[in-house]
């Protein structure tokens, strides 16, 4: 079935849904542990789970939260069991968001507001280490921000020294990652935190991929740096529910550390004959189901729950690793903190590019990085069960992709730096996204 057209008649509800079936085929297989992105798999019992509580609240709106008060407590719980996790206090407000990129337009956005507020500068500035997501790029973009990006150590982590010396009037806020998501190391926030609170700057703390993870390290005999709302200077914070926290998609959390930097977050517009116009975040209609869900699934787990599932991803990623590590032209990319890493060729002969080609001829899907060249996973635990399957296709990858350079363009991955959003994307960007989107 090819549709193009409107149908004139409605089609039969079976027909409908068996089509999306057929359609759903073709997609890659994460129920089974062959996706090492993207969906953020724990077993089938919460996936279950999760989404039947989506289910129970597809329909409401929580832009309407006087309409609909159970929304506003499940966001309000949410909100106060996160900064519970996060060395929040009393004092730790926040809201649900439609995710990561959402929590992070929010946070920059309130940092130029109230950075011209109360810094009086007119042009705020952001300052974060190179491996730092690209949302603060794009929210650089949409709010008329510069973002200088400064490069880290040769671990990967952020360069608090590189970053202060970067700092000029018009700073308004410096960022740091818990962990970043290309090598999964943990940039010392300590640091970049106090730097900010010396000088009266602001200072947010990417724990979207780590929120989940982090927390529950230290109980089970890892250590790891401070890195949250406990540090002093740091201003606030954003975590996904719905990557390790494992709900339904459409659901992160950004946190502040008072109500007098959150009130900057606020949209509010009266000159509508619709009548008064008041948002929290930067959504109109709010869908219920991710905010029940979240909801739902963090009191269904609950801490020993994630501990549990930190245990379960934590072994898998010490055999994944040691398994990479044992393939002669392997290496794991720097010391990664957590359960999201990346491997890079030590071999003239193997383009990782290459080895890329031949996992997915073998049916895994992965992303390809580009600084070092490598190949990324983010371990879930649904992949406890297939480590020895993956690492015998990538032992067999890498032999095939012995002196073979990549079939397919990789020159998107140079890194040249002409894919930027503030130049004209004239050619190779707009043939990016069609080429990837194939949009129409
Ligand atoms: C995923 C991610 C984001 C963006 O979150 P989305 O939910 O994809 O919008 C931001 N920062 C880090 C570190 C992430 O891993």
């Amino acid at each position: 079935m090819e549709r193009k057209a409107f149908p004139e008649r409605g089609l039969d509800a079976d027909v409908v849904l068996d089509e999306m079936e057929n359609r759903r085929d073709s997609d890659t297989d994460w129920r089974n542990g062959r996706t090492w992105n993207l969906v953020y798999h724990p077993d089938d019992d919460i996936k279950d789970f999760r989404e039947r509580a989506h289910e129970k609240y597809a329909s409401e709106n929580a832009l309407g939260p006087s309409a609909f008060p159970s929304l506003r407590r499940f966001e309000n719980e949410v909100v106060a069991m996160t900064a519970d996790l996060l060395g929040g206090d009393n004092k730790t407000v926040g809201n649900i968001t439609s995710g990561g990129t959402e929590s992070i337009l929010l946070a920059v956005k309130t940092a130029r507001d109230w950075a011209q507020e109360n810094l009086d500068i007119g042009h705020p500035e952001i300052i974060a280490p190179e491996t730092v997501h690209p949302a603060f790029a794009k929210a650089a973009h949409y709010f008329g921000m510069d973002l200088t990006t400064v490069s880290t150590t040769s671990d990967w982590r952020a360069d608090p020294e590189a970053m202060v010396n970067a700092i000029t009037d018009e700073t308004a806020l410096m960022v740091g990652s818990a962990p970043s998501y290309p090598h999964g190391v943990i940039d010392p926030i300590e640091e970049i935190a106090a730097a900010a609170n010396e000088r009266g700057l602001l200072c947010h703390v990417d724990a979207c991929i780590g929120g989940f993870v982090l927390p529950f390290l230290p109980d089970i005999g890892y250590s790891i740096p401070d890195f949250d709302l406990s540090l002093p200077g740091v201003s606030s914070l954003s975590v996904d529910p719905h990557k390790y926290g494992y709900t339904a998609k459409g659901a992160s959390v950004i946190l502040y550390r008072d109500d007098l930097l959150r009130q900057e977050q606020y949209f509010a517009y009266d000159g509508w004959p619709g009548g008064v116009y008041v948002a929290p975040n930067m959504t109109g209609t709010r869908p219920g189901g991710p905010i029940a869900s979240a909801w739902a699934v963090l009191n269904h787990i609950g801490k020993e729950g994630y501990r549990d599932y930190t245990q379960t991803v934590m072994e898998t990623t010490e055999q994944l690793q040691q398994g990479i590590e044992a393939i002669d032209m392997l290496k794991v990319v720097s010391d990664p903190d957590m359960c999201i890493f990346a491997f890079e060729s030590t071999s003239d002969e193997v383009n990782i590019y290459s080895v890329h080609e031949e996992l997915t001829k073998r049916d895994w899907t992965l992303s390809r990085q580009q600084r070092p060249p490598n190949i990324h996973l983010s371990v879930m635990p649904s992949h406890a069960r297939i480590v020895d399957e993956f690492l015998t296709d990538l032992i067999d990858s890498t032999n095939a992709a012995r002196n073979k350079q990549p079939e397919h363009e990789t020159a998107l991955y140079g890194g040249g730096g002409a894919l930027s959003p503030n130049t004209d994307l004239e050619s190779a960007a707009i043939e990016m996204l069609n080429q990837v989107y194939h949009l129409k």
